[in-house]
């Protein structure tokens, strides 16, 4: 890779040529975006915010949903004109989308204006698809399972204070609705002594919020045979001197185990706060979307959770309408969510994901009903959201600043290590510091305070 690497940069030269790097979907693929950032830097190349004046665009695509998929076929689509007005214009395209051979072919055969295609898995090759183009290939494409990016890649971080450190590649669980092992391949671990590495030398360089990424973080270390690794790992992170906090998702309600939770409460760099994808109150539909877990099952983690804290916070995912979910299903869901008062909830309609075992399922209920269920889950959680919410007032919270409040002039904006956003009088010198707040107000979607 690093004589590709140099080649590129003996054409681009130092620094003049400006690359245009756009990310979709989840933050793993954010973070494959800041490896390939980090490559194009190594190649010479610096970075631009407008399209038009790029002389490389990388299209870094997500496959979850199919509409998804639709709107990036329109951005490429629409970047024909670009490549008229500049024909040395290099058009590129990663991620999910391209690890599908049927997509890399349709791109290959409909999109001239692409100059290559490189898979998830494939990224080590995109240097020399790059340079192959640069040196008058038409079009390349590699969409390979390979190992993942190397240890070295360096990255080009989107934030200076925030940093997403993937522990893990890759899935093993086959939901029926999901496509992403399909696309992302089986499950393979970083090893550990690189992670510890890797954040020690992040928190030196002043980051203050570390998120560990993994489809299923809980079944880190399982390909090597590894009982409770991740709990393991956490302690590790937790013992690195430094001022900073923990995050981590996925976490798969199959694989939460006690030790990790018990890690959670044991580590005070880890945050006070799990995001536990639900997806379907009813045990039912939780056998077709093949989790592996039931309704009771899932109750029985939290409760263990509730009974060290019962303020404890926690956030879910939720698919409303699954093939054939009925009234009853839907209200399996609405059942649970009153029991466990998630802080949040991030809900999405079912939509069908061709080459997923659930597109192939017959399903009668009508959009209409899934609509209306939709718009009653929200209604449910905003109340219980606000009413959650009370709980922080009067209480300080610890608040990493993340930006100016895009709601209240002269506020900014943080996550308390619960993932609450709070609110509070300050300006931008603040962003990326932790401050105490104490909470004076709540809504439904945030708290409120003054700076301690
Ligand atoms: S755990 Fe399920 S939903 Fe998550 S990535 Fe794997 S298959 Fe998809």
């Amino acid at each position: 890779m690093e004589r590709y690497i140099n080649e590129i940069r003996q054409i681009v030269g130092d620094g003049e040529k400006l690359a245009y790097v756009r990310s979709f979907g989840c933050q793993l693929n954010i973070s494959d975006g800041e490896k390939i950032k980090g490559m194009l830097k190594n190649a010479g190349y610096s970075f631009t915010d407008d399209e038009n004046k790029a002389d490389i665009i990388i299209l870094n695509t997500c496959a979850v949903r199919e509409n998804a998929e639709d709107r990036v076929f329109g951005i490429v689509g629409s970047m024909k004109k670009l490549k008229e007005i500049k024909p040395s214009l290099i058009i590129g395209i990663s991620g999910c989308m391209t690890a599908q051979e049927h997509i890399a072919e349709k791109i290959k055969k409909s999109y001239p204006q692409v100059d290559f295609v490189v898979g998830t898995s494939a990224l080590s090759s995109m240097p020399k698809l790059l340079l192959d183009c640069l040196n008058g290939q038409k079009f390349g494409a590699d969409i390979a399972e390979y190992e993942d990016f190397s240890e070295e890649a360096e990255q080009v971080r989107e934030s200076g204070f925030k940093a997403s450190v993937p522990i893990m590649f890759g899935c093993n669980n086959f939901c029926t609705y999901c496509i992403v092992p399909y696309v992302r391949g089986r499950e393979r671990s970083r090893r550990q002594e690189d992670i510890v590495s890797e954040v020690k030398n992040l928190v030196h360089n002043g980051y203050k919020e570390i998120m560990l990424l993994g489809q299923n973080v809980n079944s880190y270390g399982n390909d090597s045979g590894r009982k409770n690794a991740f709990p393991e790992l956490l302690r590790e992170l937790n013992n690195i001197e430094g001022d900073f906090i923990i995050r981590f998702m996925s976490s798969h309600p199959k694989d939460a185990s006690k030790e990790l939770i018990d890690t959670i409460f044991e580590c005070d760099k880890v945050a006070k706060h799990l995001h536990l994808p639900l997806q379907s109150g009813s045990s039912d539909v939780l056998n077709r979307m093949n989790r592996r877990y039931t309704a009771e099952k899932y109750l029985e983690t939290v409760d263990y959770i509730r009974s060290k804290d019962s303020q404890f916070s926690l956030t879910t995912d939720l698919i409303v309408g699954f093939p054939n979910e009925s009234d009853e299903d839907f209200q399996a869901t609405l059942d649970i969510i009153k029991r466990v008062k998630f802080d949040n909830i991030y809900s999405f309609i079912y939509s069908k994901r061709s080459g997923t075992k659930a597109a192939e399922m017959t399903d009668f209920t009508s959009d209409e009903v899934k609509g209306q269920r939709m718009r009653k889950l929200l209604e449910f959680q905003r109340e219980i959201s606000s009413e959650n919410y009370r709980r922080f007032i009067g209480r300080k919270m610890r608040v990493l600043v993340d930006d100016v409040s895009k709601k209240r002039d002269g506020f900014v904006s943080g996550k308390s290590n619960e993932f609450i956003i709070v609110e509070f009088e300050g300006d931008k010198s603040l962003i990326g510091q932790f401050v105490d707040v104490e909470i004076i107000d709540s809504m439904n979607w945030a708290v409120s305070g003054r700076m301690i």
